[in-house]
């Protein structure tokens, strides 16, 4: 039996159960894939049954409001790929009459979609033989290979490329890459492969060289920058109702159009307990809301960033005007925030229950 069709008889016997693999409409299969990168199947699928359900059609995204958008997305990072997701509908229900383009060509020139995203739908929804090149499949092919070199190489990629492309199966090219990428994530995983059990061992060229371990190579990792983020909580009570500060993103910086407070960042570490309060003072002006209490400090990895987060609590009892968003407190959780904010304003980060419904 040949590479592919070991593969194919192996993926449907044992592929698992995974709600997008029910269909073949372009619009559930790209949102599966965009909500896929760099997230775990585990965490993903709810996030794609509350988009489903939400957004039953490419045409209810393409109507509905980003910060909608944002909100449901909310707590899955790279929010990025929600605001391409949001910006691409409206331009297919404007540029193709609501109807995915076909043309592989199309599909990838279409904003935040990569050759990944593209393979995968033209060779699922259309019958296109394009490989899909994840981690997964570079994975796998690195060590059935027997290749050392770094897979973060292009020309290593362009021959892995050219490995998948004469072996995709071309009666059915959508479930070969389902298939690929489902042996490397199950079987050819990162740590422990399942060499014992697999079934391209005899071929395998890392399992008879015994370098399995060794494989895949990767590129030196690029430097993380830190970044020390002193958030300002601002509330303030007037005629009897709570108001609290928000500040909405904006520029190239992380998370785009989401909510978070006033902040001031230092590229240093300032010492523990430390109050930046030259800056607060130039951020507040001649306002003087009494200072409350500050934060544990919370760390929050990004892929490159290292960011050292405080949030300092303050209140006032009269009005104090800010160039922030000011909105009812009861009102904070309808808008999308980053997941530390988000962890702030649930009480998860202070030791004790900071309880947002209830004025200090
Ligand atoms: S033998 Fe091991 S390393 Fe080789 S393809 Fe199978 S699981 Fe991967």
């Amino acid at each position: 039996m040949n590479f592919s069709r070991h593969l194919l008889s192996r993926y449907h016997k044992n592929k698992r159960d995974l709600p997008w693999r029910h269909t073949k409409d372009p619009y559930l299969i790209w949102l599966s894939e965009v909500i896929m990168q760099q997230t775990r199947i585990e965490q993903g699928t709810p996030y794609y049954e509350k988009f489903v359900s939400a957004y039953p059609t490419l045409v209810h995204l393409a109507v509905a409001e980003e910060q909608e958008v944002l909100k449901l997305w909310q707590g899955l990072g790279y929010y990025s790929r929600a605001r391409n997701l949001h910006a691409t509908a409206q331009l297919i229900v404007k540029e193709y009459a609501g109807k995915f383009p076909e043309a592989y060509a199309d599909i990838r020139k279409l904003k935040g979609v990569g050759n990944y995203t593209a393979a995968a739908i033209a060779s699922v929804c259309f019958g296109l033989p394009y490989p899909v090149m994840d981690g997964n499949v570079l994975r796998f092919i690195s060590r059935y290979s027997g290749i050392v070199e770094s897979i973060d190489k292009s020309e290593v990629q362009k021959r892995i490329h050219a490995f998948v492309s004469d072996h995709i199966d071309h009666k059915n090219p959508g479930d070969f890459n389902q298939a690929m990428m489902e042996f490397g994530a199950m079987v050819c995983m990162p740590k422990n492969p399942d060499c014992a059990h697999c079934i391209f061992r005899k071929s395998c060229v890392a399992f008879k060289n015994n370098t399995v371990d060794q494989i895949p190579a990767r590129n030196e990792k690029a430097t993380i920058r830190n970044r020390f983020i002193h958030y300002l909580v601002i509330t303030m009570t007037f005629r009897g109702k709570d108001f609290i500060y928000l500040n909405k993103r904006t520029g190239n910086d992380i998370w785009k159009n989401l909510y978070d407070f006033p902040s001031i960042e230092h590229n240093m570490a300032q010492r523990e307990h430390h109050l930046p309060e030259n800056e607060f003072n130039v951020l507040l002006k001649s306002n003087r809301p009494e200072f409350l209490e500050v934060s544990d400090q919370y760390i929050h990895l990004l892929t490159h960033q290292k960011l050292h987060i405080r949030f300092y609590r303050f209140h006032s009892d009269r009005i104090i005007e800010l160039p922030f968003f000011l909105i009812p407190l009861k009102d904070i959780h309808k808008y999308p925030v980053p997941k530390p904010v988000d962890l702030y304003i649930r009480g998860n980060i202070f030791s004790k229950k900071l309880d947002f419904a209830q004025k200090k």
